[in-house]
Protein backbone atom coordinates (compact mmCIF):
# COMPACT_ATOMS: atom_id res chain seq x y z
CA UNK A 1 0.00 0.00 0.00
CA UNK A 2 1.95 3.00 -0.83
CA UNK A 3 1.01 6.79 0.97
CA UNK A 4 0.71 10.09 -0.49
CA UNK A 5 1.38 13.70 1.28
CA UNK A 6 -0.25 17.08 0.60
CA UNK A 7 2.01 19.59 -0.65
CA UNK A 8 1.23 22.86 1.17
CA UNK A 9 4.03 25.44 1.25
CA UNK A 10 7.39 24.03 1.62
CA UNK A 11 6.00 21.11 3.77
CA UNK A 12 4.86 17.61 2.65
CA UNK A 13 1.77 16.62 5.13
CA UNK A 14 -1.10 14.73 6.49
CA UNK A 15 -4.30 15.58 6.83
CA UNK A 16 -4.47 18.38 9.85
CA UNK A 17 -7.43 15.80 11.56
CA UNK A 18 -5.21 12.87 10.48
CA UNK A 19 -7.81 11.19 8.33
CA UNK A 20 -7.40 9.08 5.31
CA UNK A 21 -8.74 8.01 2.35
CA UNK A 22 -8.46 4.62 -0.03
CA UNK A 23 -7.91 4.90 -3.84
CA UNK A 24 -8.78 1.62 -5.71
CA UNK A 25 -7.11 0.18 -8.59
CA UNK A 26 -10.49 -0.32 -10.85
CA UNK A 27 -8.99 -3.31 -12.87
CA UNK A 28 -7.98 -5.36 -9.61
CA UNK A 29 -10.71 -3.95 -7.43
CA UNK A 30 -7.98 -3.34 -4.67
CA UNK A 31 -7.33 -0.55 -2.76
CA UNK A 32 -3.48 0.13 -3.37
CA UNK A 33 -2.83 3.82 -2.03
CA UNK A 34 -3.52 6.25 0.35
CA UNK A 35 -4.33 9.79 0.91
CA UNK A 36 -5.00 12.36 3.04
CA UNK A 37 -8.14 13.69 3.62
CA UNK A 38 -8.15 16.90 3.69
CA UNK A 39 -10.38 19.16 5.47
CA UNK A 40 -11.55 22.78 5.54
CA UNK A 41 -8.36 23.58 8.06
CA UNK A 42 -6.02 21.89 5.50
CA UNK A 43 -7.38 23.93 2.31
CA UNK A 44 -7.04 26.93 4.65
CA UNK A 45 -3.26 26.62 5.10
CA UNK A 46 -2.95 26.01 1.27
CA UNK A 47 -4.09 29.47 0.53
CA UNK A 48 -2.34 31.36 3.13
CA UNK A 49 0.77 29.36 1.76
CA UNK A 50 -0.02 30.32 -1.83
CA UNK A 51 -1.32 33.48 -1.07
CA UNK A 52 2.08 34.13 0.82
CA UNK A 53 4.41 33.18 -1.65
CA UNK A 54 2.22 35.12 -4.10
CA UNK A 55 2.62 38.74 -2.07
CA UNK A 56 6.45 37.96 -0.69
CA UNK A 57 9.40 35.86 -1.75
CA UNK A 58 10.84 34.88 -4.99
CA UNK A 59 7.74 34.66 -7.33
CA UNK A 60 6.08 38.34 -7.37
CA UNK A 61 9.90 39.70 -7.87
CA UNK A 62 11.00 37.05 -10.72
CA UNK A 63 10.71 38.20 -14.20
CA UNK A 64 8.35 36.85 -16.68
CA UNK A 65 11.31 35.53 -18.47
CA UNK A 66 12.50 33.79 -15.46
CA UNK A 67 9.20 31.86 -14.86
CA UNK A 68 8.89 30.81 -18.26
CA UNK A 69 12.34 29.39 -17.67
CA UNK A 70 10.93 27.26 -14.50
CA UNK A 71 8.00 26.05 -16.42
CA UNK A 72 10.35 24.84 -19.11
CA UNK A 73 12.63 23.12 -16.42
CA UNK A 74 8.95 21.85 -15.66
CA UNK A 75 7.90 20.62 -18.74
CA UNK A 76 11.54 18.37 -19.11
CA UNK A 77 11.09 17.09 -15.87
CA UNK A 78 7.71 15.76 -16.95
CA UNK A 79 9.26 14.02 -19.78
CA UNK A 80 11.20 12.39 -17.90
CA UNK A 81 8.85 11.19 -15.42
CA UNK A 82 6.34 10.42 -17.95
CA UNK A 83 6.37 6.50 -17.88
CA UNK A 84 5.84 7.03 -14.05
CA UNK A 85 2.67 9.57 -13.73
CA UNK A 86 1.19 7.62 -16.73
CA UNK A 87 1.49 4.43 -13.96
CA UNK A 88 0.31 6.34 -11.65
CA UNK A 89 -2.60 7.62 -13.03
CA UNK A 90 -3.09 3.70 -14.40
CA UNK A 91 -3.02 2.54 -10.55
CA UNK A 92 -6.13 5.20 -10.12
CA UNK A 93 -8.30 5.11 -12.89
CA UNK A 94 -7.46 1.86 -14.73
CA UNK A 95 -7.63 4.05 -18.04
CA UNK A 96 -5.64 2.36 -20.91
CA UNK A 97 -1.74 2.82 -20.12
CA UNK A 98 -1.01 3.34 -23.65
CA UNK A 99 -3.63 6.46 -23.53
CA UNK A 100 -2.12 7.80 -20.27
CA UNK A 101 1.45 7.63 -21.60
CA UNK A 102 0.59 9.60 -24.72
CA UNK A 103 -1.16 12.05 -22.48
CA UNK A 104 1.92 12.32 -19.90
CA UNK A 105 5.11 12.01 -23.12
CA UNK A 106 2.37 15.39 -25.02
CA UNK A 107 2.06 17.13 -20.97
CA UNK A 108 5.32 19.08 -21.31
CA UNK A 109 4.32 20.88 -24.12
CA UNK A 110 1.81 22.92 -21.97
CA UNK A 111 4.60 24.11 -20.04
CA UNK A 112 6.67 24.65 -22.85
CA UNK A 113 4.21 26.56 -24.54
CA UNK A 114 2.83 28.70 -21.34
CA UNK A 115 6.68 29.12 -20.40
CA UNK A 116 7.18 30.56 -23.88
CA UNK A 117 4.32 33.29 -23.37
CA UNK A 118 5.08 33.95 -20.02
CA UNK A 119 7.37 37.22 -21.36
CA UNK A 120 5.25 37.98 -24.00
CA UNK A 121 2.47 39.46 -22.62
CA UNK A 122 2.37 43.37 -23.34
CA UNK A 123 0.55 46.06 -22.44
CA UNK A 124 -0.62 49.11 -24.69
CA UNK A 125 0.34 52.63 -25.24
CA UNK A 126 -2.76 53.99 -25.92
CA UNK A 127 -3.55 57.07 -28.45
CA UNK A 128 -5.60 58.54 -25.49
CA UNK A 129 -8.08 61.58 -26.18
CA UNK A 130 -7.22 63.54 -23.11
CA UNK A 131 -4.54 66.11 -24.46
CA UNK A 132 -1.29 65.88 -22.67
CA UNK A 133 -2.20 62.35 -20.67
CA UNK A 134 -0.41 59.64 -21.20
CA UNK A 135 -2.43 55.98 -20.95
CA UNK A 136 -1.23 52.68 -20.77
CA UNK A 137 -2.61 48.87 -19.95
CA UNK A 138 -0.97 46.22 -17.77
CA UNK A 139 -1.90 42.20 -17.28
CA UNK A 140 -1.51 41.35 -13.29
CA UNK A 141 -1.66 38.07 -12.50
CA UNK A 142 -4.93 37.68 -10.23
CA UNK A 143 -3.19 36.19 -7.11
CA UNK A 144 -4.31 32.71 -5.98
CA UNK A 145 -5.96 30.57 -8.54
CA UNK A 146 -8.00 27.27 -7.47
CA UNK A 147 -7.59 24.42 -9.85
CA UNK A 148 -10.08 21.38 -9.21
CA UNK A 149 -9.88 18.59 -11.70
CA UNK A 150 -11.67 15.57 -12.51
CA UNK A 151 -10.50 11.51 -12.31
CA UNK A 152 -10.86 10.95 -15.79
CA UNK A 153 -7.61 12.61 -17.56
CA UNK A 154 -5.99 13.65 -14.22
CA UNK A 155 -2.69 15.48 -14.76
CA UNK A 156 -3.62 16.78 -18.73
CA UNK A 157 -6.80 18.64 -17.76
CA UNK A 158 -5.32 20.17 -13.95
CA UNK A 159 -1.86 20.89 -16.51
CA UNK A 160 -4.68 23.49 -19.20
CA UNK A 161 -5.14 25.35 -15.54
CA UNK A 162 -1.65 25.34 -13.76
CA UNK A 163 0.57 26.39 -16.71
CA UNK A 164 -1.04 29.29 -18.07
CA UNK A 165 -1.90 30.46 -14.39
CA UNK A 166 1.83 30.21 -13.41
CA UNK A 167 2.74 31.54 -16.74
CA UNK A 168 0.89 34.54 -15.60
CA UNK A 169 2.21 34.66 -12.29
CA UNK A 170 -0.42 33.88 -10.29
CA UNK A 171 0.43 30.99 -7.37
CA UNK A 172 -2.10 27.89 -7.04
CA UNK A 173 -3.78 25.48 -4.99
CA UNK A 174 -4.59 21.73 -6.62
CA UNK A 175 -7.58 19.89 -5.60
CA UNK A 176 -7.46 16.41 -7.77
CA UNK A 177 -9.96 14.10 -7.72
CA UNK A 178 -10.68 11.82 -4.68
CA UNK A 179 -10.19 9.18 -7.24
CA UNK A 180 -7.12 10.51 -8.94
CA UNK A 181 -4.74 12.29 -6.67
CA UNK A 182 -1.92 10.36 -6.80
CA UNK A 183 -0.14 11.89 -10.28
CA UNK A 184 -0.68 15.52 -9.04
CA UNK A 185 1.02 14.78 -5.75
CA UNK A 186 4.06 13.61 -7.98
CA UNK A 187 3.67 16.30 -10.04
CA UNK A 188 4.33 19.03 -7.07
CA UNK A 189 7.47 16.84 -6.67
CA UNK A 190 8.42 17.61 -9.91
CA UNK A 191 7.62 21.84 -9.63
CA UNK A 192 9.51 21.38 -6.08
CA UNK A 193 12.65 19.52 -7.96
CA UNK A 194 12.49 22.30 -11.22
CA UNK A 195 13.24 25.56 -8.17
CA UNK A 196 9.61 26.51 -8.43
CA UNK A 197 9.35 28.36 -4.94
CA UNK A 198 7.75 27.05 -1.86
CA UNK A 199 4.09 28.17 -2.08
CA UNK A 200 3.83 28.84 -5.72
CA UNK A 201 2.32 25.12 -6.31
CA UNK A 202 0.08 23.57 -3.58
CA UNK A 203 -1.86 20.41 -3.66
CA UNK A 204 -4.51 19.45 -1.14
CA UNK A 205 -6.39 16.00 -1.17
CA UNK A 206 -10.01 14.78 -0.34
CA UNK A 207 -13.45 14.99 -1.23
CA UNK A 208 -15.33 17.79 -2.76
CA UNK A 209 -17.59 18.87 -0.45
CA UNK A 210 -15.23 18.52 2.62
CA UNK A 211 -11.93 19.60 1.02
CA UNK A 212 -12.89 21.07 -2.43
CA UNK A 213 -15.69 23.99 -1.49
CA UNK A 214 -14.23 25.40 1.17
CA UNK A 215 -11.24 26.12 -1.01
CA UNK A 216 -13.39 27.61 -3.83
CA UNK A 217 -15.19 29.44 -1.24
CA UNK A 218 -11.76 30.74 0.67
CA UNK A 219 -12.13 35.02 0.56
CA UNK A 220 -7.93 35.01 -0.50
CA UNK A 221 -8.69 32.78 -3.77
CA UNK A 222 -8.93 35.54 -6.62
CA UNK A 223 -10.13 32.72 -9.17
CA UNK A 224 -11.51 29.10 -9.82
CA UNK A 225 -10.13 26.74 -12.86
CA UNK A 226 -12.79 23.84 -12.61
CA UNK A 227 -13.74 21.09 -14.43
CA UNK A 228 -16.40 18.21 -13.63
CA UNK A 229 -19.50 17.65 -13.45
CA UNK A 230 -22.75 19.94 -14.32
CA UNK A 231 -23.51 19.65 -11.04
CA UNK A 232 -20.35 20.34 -9.11
CA UNK A 233 -19.93 23.52 -11.51
CA UNK A 234 -23.22 24.74 -10.46
CA UNK A 235 -21.81 24.64 -7.11
CA UNK A 236 -18.78 26.07 -7.76
CA UNK A 237 -20.20 28.63 -9.75
CA UNK A 238 -22.38 29.98 -6.68
CA UNK A 239 -19.20 29.40 -4.37
CA UNK A 240 -17.58 32.05 -6.71
CA UNK A 241 -20.22 34.33 -6.74
CA UNK A 242 -20.33 35.02 -2.93
CA UNK A 243 -16.78 36.89 -3.34
CA UNK A 244 -17.25 37.88 -6.89
CA UNK A 245 -14.20 35.21 -8.42
CA UNK A 246 -13.41 34.46 -12.03
CA UNK A 247 -14.36 31.13 -12.91
CA UNK A 248 -14.00 29.04 -15.73
CA UNK A 249 -16.18 25.59 -15.81
CA UNK A 250 -15.44 22.81 -17.96
CA UNK A 251 -18.24 20.41 -17.06
CA UNK A 252 -20.23 17.75 -19.47
CA UNK A 253 -21.18 17.04 -22.70
CA UNK A 254 -23.90 14.86 -25.06
CA UNK A 255 -21.30 15.90 -27.82
CA UNK A 256 -23.49 14.75 -31.87
CA UNK A 257 -21.19 13.18 -34.16
CA UNK A 258 -22.90 13.29 -37.18
CA UNK A 259 -22.17 10.98 -40.18
CA UNK A 260 -23.90 11.87 -43.61
CA UNK A 261 -24.62 9.84 -46.82
CA UNK A 262 -21.13 11.45 -48.69
CA UNK A 263 -18.68 10.13 -45.73
CA UNK A 264 -15.79 8.06 -45.86
CA UNK A 265 -17.53 4.93 -44.15
CA UNK A 266 -14.20 3.81 -42.99
CA UNK A 267 -12.74 6.46 -41.52
CA UNK A 268 -16.15 7.41 -40.25
CA UNK A 269 -17.02 4.09 -37.96
CA UNK A 270 -13.33 4.93 -36.90
CA UNK A 271 -14.11 8.40 -35.27
CA UNK A 272 -16.97 7.46 -34.13
CA UNK A 273 -15.35 4.98 -32.59
CA UNK A 274 -12.82 7.01 -30.75
CA UNK A 275 -15.48 9.40 -30.23
CA UNK A 276 -17.49 7.31 -27.66
CA UNK A 277 -15.36 3.92 -26.89
CA UNK A 278 -12.06 4.95 -26.15
CA UNK A 279 -11.19 6.03 -23.21
CA UNK A 280 -14.27 3.92 -22.32
CA UNK A 281 -15.86 6.45 -23.06
CA UNK A 282 -15.19 8.63 -20.34
CA UNK A 283 -14.36 11.97 -21.94
CA UNK A 284 -15.97 15.25 -21.71
CA UNK A 285 -16.03 15.36 -25.71
CA UNK A 286 -17.52 11.71 -25.74
CA UNK A 287 -19.79 11.71 -28.96
CA UNK A 288 -22.44 9.98 -26.89
CA UNK A 289 -25.06 10.86 -30.11
CA UNK A 290 -24.40 9.52 -33.39
CA UNK A 291 -26.88 11.09 -36.31
CA UNK A 292 -26.83 9.20 -39.12
CA UNK A 293 -28.39 9.69 -42.35
CA UNK A 294 -31.06 7.07 -43.31
CA UNK A 295 -30.42 6.28 -46.02
CA UNK A 296 -27.05 4.36 -44.90
CA UNK A 297 -28.19 3.95 -41.28
CA UNK A 298 -28.54 0.28 -40.88
CA UNK A 299 -25.13 -0.18 -43.29
CA UNK A 300 -23.12 1.79 -40.75
CA UNK A 301 -24.73 0.50 -37.70
CA UNK A 302 -23.77 -2.84 -38.62
CA UNK A 303 -20.27 -1.44 -39.77
CA UNK A 304 -19.61 -0.41 -36.24
CA UNK A 305 -21.11 -3.20 -34.62
CA UNK A 306 -18.64 -5.41 -36.43
CA UNK A 307 -16.23 -3.15 -35.53
CA UNK A 308 -16.47 -3.07 -31.86
CA UNK A 309 -17.35 -7.07 -31.68
CA UNK A 310 -13.24 -7.15 -32.22
CA UNK A 311 -12.30 -5.27 -29.66
CA UNK A 312 -10.73 -6.02 -26.35
CA UNK A 313 -11.68 -5.80 -22.93
CA UNK A 314 -9.11 -6.53 -20.14
CA UNK A 315 -5.98 -4.98 -18.66
CA UNK A 316 -5.25 -1.89 -19.15
CA UNK A 317 -1.40 -1.98 -19.06
CA UNK A 318 -1.14 -4.11 -22.21
CA UNK A 319 -0.89 -3.26 -25.50
CA UNK A 320 -3.61 -5.35 -27.25
CA UNK A 321 -6.14 -3.98 -24.68
CA UNK A 322 -8.64 -1.87 -26.36
CA UNK A 323 -11.18 -1.18 -23.78
CA UNK A 324 -10.50 -0.66 -19.94
CA UNK A 325 -12.67 -0.84 -16.77
CA UNK A 326 -14.95 1.94 -15.88
CA UNK A 327 -12.95 4.01 -13.44
CA UNK A 328 -14.74 4.29 -10.60
CA UNK A 329 -17.53 2.48 -8.54
CA UNK A 330 -20.40 5.58 -8.94
CA UNK A 331 -19.38 5.66 -12.56
CA UNK A 332 -19.81 1.68 -12.88
CA UNK A 333 -23.14 2.06 -11.21
CA UNK A 334 -24.47 4.97 -13.29
CA UNK A 335 -23.93 3.09 -16.32
CA UNK A 336 -25.33 0.17 -15.94
CA UNK A 337 -28.73 2.19 -14.64
CA UNK A 338 -28.19 4.00 -17.92
CA UNK A 339 -28.50 0.89 -19.93
CA UNK A 340 -31.82 0.36 -18.19
CA UNK A 341 -33.01 3.65 -18.21
CA UNK A 342 -32.90 3.43 -22.37
CA UNK A 343 -34.23 0.12 -22.24
CA UNK A 344 -37.63 0.98 -20.92
CA UNK A 345 -37.60 4.46 -22.87
CA UNK A 346 -37.46 1.86 -25.94
CA UNK A 347 -34.31 1.96 -27.30
CA UNK A 348 -32.85 -1.42 -28.78
CA UNK A 349 -29.57 -2.44 -27.58
CA UNK A 350 -27.93 -3.81 -30.99
CA UNK A 351 -24.61 -4.47 -29.09
CA UNK A 352 -23.35 -4.54 -24.90
CA UNK A 353 -26.15 -3.50 -22.46
CA UNK A 354 -24.55 -5.05 -20.21
CA UNK A 355 -21.70 -5.59 -17.19
CA UNK A 356 -18.59 -7.59 -18.99
CA UNK A 357 -18.31 -11.11 -17.71
CA UNK A 358 -15.37 -12.14 -20.09
CA UNK A 359 -12.15 -14.17 -19.13
CA UNK A 360 -9.91 -10.93 -17.11
CA UNK A 361 -13.22 -8.77 -16.07
CA UNK A 362 -14.11 -10.47 -13.14
CA UNK A 363 -12.14 -8.41 -10.80
CA UNK A 364 -12.44 -5.03 -12.67
CA UNK A 365 -15.20 -2.49 -13.28
CA UNK A 366 -15.72 -3.61 -16.91
CA UNK A 367 -18.78 -2.83 -18.82
CA UNK A 368 -19.70 -3.92 -22.55
CA UNK A 369 -19.10 -1.71 -25.17
CA UNK A 370 -22.52 -0.41 -26.13
CA UNK A 371 -25.03 0.60 -28.68
CA UNK A 372 -28.61 1.70 -28.51
CA UNK A 373 -30.20 2.27 -32.26
CA UNK A 374 -34.16 3.85 -32.84
CA UNK A 375 -33.41 6.27 -30.13
CA UNK A 376 -35.04 10.12 -30.10
CA UNK A 377 -33.54 12.95 -29.04
CA UNK A 378 -35.94 13.55 -26.07
CA UNK A 379 -35.21 10.08 -24.72
CA UNK A 380 -32.63 10.59 -21.58
CA UNK A 381 -29.79 8.58 -23.61
CA UNK A 382 -30.21 11.04 -26.17
CA UNK A 383 -30.16 14.36 -23.38
CA UNK A 384 -27.82 12.98 -20.18
CA UNK A 385 -24.35 12.70 -20.00
CA UNK A 386 -23.65 8.64 -19.44
CA UNK A 387 -20.02 8.87 -19.18
CA UNK A 388 -19.82 5.44 -20.48
CA UNK A 389 -18.59 3.35 -23.58
CA UNK A 390 -22.54 3.85 -24.65
CA UNK A 391 -23.68 4.91 -27.67
CA UNK A 392 -27.12 6.34 -28.75
CA UNK A 393 -27.77 6.85 -32.33
CA UNK A 394 -30.18 8.68 -34.07
CA UNK A 395 -31.50 9.13 -37.97
CA UNK A 396 -31.69 12.26 -39.86
CA UNK A 397 -33.30 12.71 -43.76
CA UNK A 398 -32.04 16.43 -43.96
CA UNK A 399 -29.35 18.74 -43.02
CA UNK A 400 -31.60 20.69 -41.56
CA UNK A 401 -32.98 17.89 -39.36
CA UNK A 402 -29.35 17.03 -38.40
CA UNK A 403 -28.05 20.25 -37.12
CA UNK A 404 -31.57 20.97 -35.31
CA UNK A 405 -30.96 17.46 -33.48
CA UNK A 406 -27.56 18.67 -32.95
CA UNK A 407 -28.37 21.34 -31.61
CA UNK A 408 -31.11 20.40 -29.21
CA UNK A 409 -29.48 19.95 -26.23
CA UNK A 410 -28.85 21.17 -22.91
CA UNK A 411 -24.73 20.55 -23.62
CA UNK A 412 -22.56 22.24 -26.71
CA UNK A 413 -19.19 20.98 -25.71
CA UNK A 414 -18.23 19.75 -28.87
CA UNK A 415 -19.32 17.88 -32.42
CA UNK A 416 -18.00 15.48 -35.03
CA UNK A 417 -19.28 15.90 -38.87
CA UNK A 418 -18.25 13.24 -41.75
CA UNK A 419 -18.29 14.31 -45.05
CA UNK A 420 -16.54 14.85 -48.40
CA UNK A 421 -19.32 17.51 -49.39
CA UNK A 422 -16.97 20.86 -49.28
CA UNK A 423 -20.05 23.08 -48.41
CA UNK A 424 -20.97 21.10 -45.30
CA UNK A 425 -18.24 20.70 -44.28
CA UNK A 426 -17.37 24.89 -44.61
CA UNK A 427 -20.81 25.57 -43.53
CA UNK A 428 -21.54 22.60 -40.53
CA UNK A 429 -18.94 24.36 -37.96
CA UNK A 430 -20.61 27.75 -38.00
CA UNK A 431 -24.42 25.99 -37.51
CA UNK A 432 -23.53 23.66 -34.80
CA UNK A 433 -24.07 25.16 -31.17
CA UNK A 434 -20.47 23.80 -29.44
CA UNK A 435 -17.49 25.05 -28.47
CA UNK A 436 -15.46 22.68 -31.02
CA UNK A 437 -16.24 21.34 -33.77
CA UNK A 438 -14.53 18.63 -36.01
CA UNK A 439 -14.80 17.78 -39.58
CA UNK A 440 -13.63 14.27 -40.32
CA UNK A 441 -11.48 13.88 -37.59
CA UNK A 442 -12.89 13.44 -33.88
CA UNK A 443 -11.00 14.17 -29.78
CA UNK A 444 -8.20 16.04 -31.49
CA UNK A 445 -6.85 18.44 -28.19
CA UNK A 446 -4.10 20.65 -28.79
CA UNK A 447 -1.97 22.98 -26.38
CA UNK A 448 -2.72 25.67 -29.05
CA UNK A 449 -6.31 25.62 -29.63
CA UNK A 450 -8.86 26.58 -27.33
CA UNK A 451 -11.18 24.29 -25.56
CA UNK A 452 -14.06 24.75 -23.99
CA UNK A 453 -18.17 24.98 -23.56
CA UNK A 454 -21.05 26.49 -24.72
CA UNK A 455 -24.76 26.56 -22.26
CA UNK A 456 -24.35 23.55 -19.93
CA UNK A 457 -20.97 22.74 -20.86
CA UNK A 458 -19.41 25.20 -19.70
CA UNK A 459 -17.98 29.03 -19.23
CA UNK A 460 -14.43 30.44 -20.75
CA UNK A 461 -11.59 28.79 -22.84
CA UNK A 462 -8.41 26.57 -22.15
CA UNK A 463 -5.68 26.06 -24.12
CA UNK A 464 -4.24 28.32 -26.79
CA UNK A 465 -3.03 32.13 -26.93
CA UNK A 466 -6.00 34.11 -25.35
CA UNK A 467 -6.23 31.22 -22.65
CA UNK A 468 -3.31 33.55 -20.32
CA UNK A 469 -5.22 36.09 -20.41
CA UNK A 470 -7.94 34.54 -18.31
CA UNK A 471 -5.09 34.49 -15.28
CA UNK A 472 -4.62 37.72 -15.54
CA UNK A 473 -6.69 41.80 -14.91
CA UNK A 474 -5.79 44.39 -17.26
CA UNK A 475 -5.33 47.23 -15.49
CA UNK A 476 -5.67 51.25 -17.08
CA UNK A 477 -3.42 53.63 -16.01
CA UNK A 478 -3.59 57.17 -16.96
CA UNK A 479 -0.31 60.10 -16.01
CA UNK A 480 -1.26 63.60 -16.60
CA UNK A 481 2.37 64.93 -16.72
CA UNK A 482 1.40 68.74 -16.52
CA UNK A 483 0.03 70.56 -13.57
CA UNK A 484 -3.47 72.00 -13.68
CA UNK A 485 -6.70 69.68 -12.92
CA UNK A 486 -10.08 71.08 -15.23
CA UNK A 487 -12.86 71.29 -13.33
CA UNK A 488 -13.79 68.59 -10.69
CA UNK A 489 -17.43 68.53 -11.28
CA UNK A 490 -17.02 67.21 -14.76
CA UNK A 491 -16.08 63.90 -16.48
CA UNK A 492 -12.88 64.16 -17.92
P1 LIG B 1 -17.16 15.97 -10.27
O1 LIG B 1 -17.89 17.24 -10.51
O2 LIG B 1 -17.81 14.93 -9.44
O3 LIG B 1 -15.75 16.26 -9.60
C1 LIG B 1 -14.79 17.10 -10.22
C2 LIG B 1 -13.91 17.70 -9.15
O4 LIG B 1 -14.68 18.63 -8.39
C3 LIG B 1 -13.38 16.69 -8.14
O5 LIG B 1 -12.06 17.06 -7.78
C4 LIG B 1 -14.32 16.86 -6.97
O6 LIG B 1 -13.76 16.47 -5.74
C5 LIG B 1 -14.58 18.34 -7.01
N1 LIG B 1 -15.83 18.78 -6.39
C6 LIG B 1 -17.00 18.13 -6.37
N2 LIG B 1 -17.93 18.87 -5.70
C7 LIG B 1 -17.31 20.02 -5.34
C8 LIG B 1 -17.72 21.18 -4.63
N3 LIG B 1 -18.96 21.30 -4.15
N4 LIG B 1 -16.83 22.17 -4.44
C9 LIG B 1 -15.58 22.06 -4.92
N5 LIG B 1 -15.12 20.97 -5.57
C10 LIG B 1 -15.98 19.96 -5.79
O7 LIG B 1 -16.78 15.39 -11.72
P2 LIG B 1 -16.02 14.02 -12.03
O8 LIG B 1 -16.98 12.89 -11.89
O9 LIG B 1 -14.73 13.96 -11.31
O10 LIG B 1 -15.64 14.22 -13.58
C11 LIG B 1 -16.47 13.84 -14.61
C12 LIG B 1 -17.16 15.04 -15.19
O11 LIG B 1 -16.17 15.98 -15.64
C13 LIG B 1 -18.00 14.73 -16.41
O12 LIG B 1 -19.21 15.42 -16.34
C14 LIG B 1 -17.15 15.24 -17.56
O13 LIG B 1 -17.88 15.58 -18.72
C15 LIG B 1 -16.50 16.42 -16.95
N6 LIG B 1 -15.29 16.78 -17.69
C16 LIG B 1 -15.27 17.94 -18.42
C17 LIG B 1 -14.16 18.26 -19.18
C18 LIG B 1 -14.12 19.52 -20.02
O14 LIG B 1 -13.02 19.95 -20.37
N7 LIG B 1 -15.25 20.14 -20.34
C19 LIG B 1 -13.05 17.42 -19.16
C20 LIG B 1 -13.10 16.26 -18.42
C21 LIG B 1 -14.23 15.96 -17.66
Amino acid sequence: MREFLMRIGNEWRRAEDGEWFMSMDPYTGRDWARMPRGKAADADAAVLAASRAFRSGPWPSMTASARGLLLNRLGDLIARHAEELAELEVNDNGKLKAEMLGQMRYLPQWFYYYGGLADKVEGRVTPIDKPGVFHYTLHEPLGVVAAIAPWNSPLLLAAWKIAPALAAGNTIVIKPSEFSSASTITFARLCEEAGIPPGVVNVITGFGPEVGEPLVRHPLVARIAFTGSENGGRHVYAAAAENIKRVSLELGGKSANIVFSDADVDDAVKGVVSGIFAATGQTCMAGSRLLVHASIHDEFVSRLVKFMQTAHLGDPRKPETNIAPVSTQPQFEKVLAYFNIARKEGAECVLGGERSRRPGCEKGLFVEPTIFTGVSNSMRIAREEVFGPVLAVLKFETDDEAIAIANDSPYGLAAGVWTRDLQRAMLLPKQLEAGTVWVNAYRLVSYLAPFGGVKASGLGRENGLNAIYEYLEEKSVFINPKPGVANPFVLG
